[in-house]
């Protein structure tokens, strides 16, 4: 028997080689994961980045996908994409063609080694928070801590709208 479907939001951001692409591809490439189905995006945005300053601003964005996939294999899918976008470990929090991280997984808390849900960083990061918002306005943490309420105590990284994209 099949694991029973749950609902999972990724969170995608890119700095590096056509952005807004990379997202477009690896949007593309969620949508074909076996076991998976994507069900939305949200808007492109634009944000300064959270670790060194000398390196582009990011575009980022936020999909919903159901999926009969457990974590980890869905993270080890998550991985394959990076790495086929050409994703290269530089430094800490720095450069990147493609970031794809699991933000939730219905409400479910997981604290493996390899994986933290939800993602450890969700609640300081405005350009995470308000594509979730996007997708669903009345998203919470599994301890129900609500999203629109985090994004308000949230530091500010200059997000707007990202304007190449329609
Ligand atoms: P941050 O996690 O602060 O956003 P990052 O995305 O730059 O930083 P990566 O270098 O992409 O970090 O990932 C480092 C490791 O984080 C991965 O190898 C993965 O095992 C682990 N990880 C833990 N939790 C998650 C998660 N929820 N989604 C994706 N990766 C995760
Ligand atoms: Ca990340
Ligand atoms: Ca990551």
């Amino acid at each position: 028997m099949k694991k029973s479907i749950s609902r999972v939001y990724i969170g995608l951001g890119s700095n590096l080689n056509n952005p807004a692409k990379q997202l477009e591809t690896a949007i593309a490439t969620l949508a074909k994961l076996p076991d998976c189905e994507l069900i939305s995006h949200s808007s492109f945005y634009s944000s300064r980045p959270v670790g060194p300053q000398d390196q582009p601003d990011f575009v980022n964005a936020a999909a919903q996908l159901n999926t009969r996939l457990y974590p980890e294999k869905l993270l080890e899918a998550l991985q394959l994409i990076e790495s086929e976008q050409g994703r290269i470990k530089k430094r800490h929090w720095g450069e990147r063609s493609i970031d794809l991280d699991i933000l939730l997984f219905d409400s479910l808390v997981i604290d493996t080694p390899n994986l933290t849900v939800p993602h450890k960083e969700i609640s300081n990061r405005d350009f995470v928070l308000k594509p979730l918002l996007e997708l669903n306005p009345t998203l919470t943490l599994p301890n129900g801590t609500n999203l629109q309420a985090l994004l308000q105590s949230c530091p500010d990284n200059q997000l707007h709208l990202y304007s190449g994209h329609s």
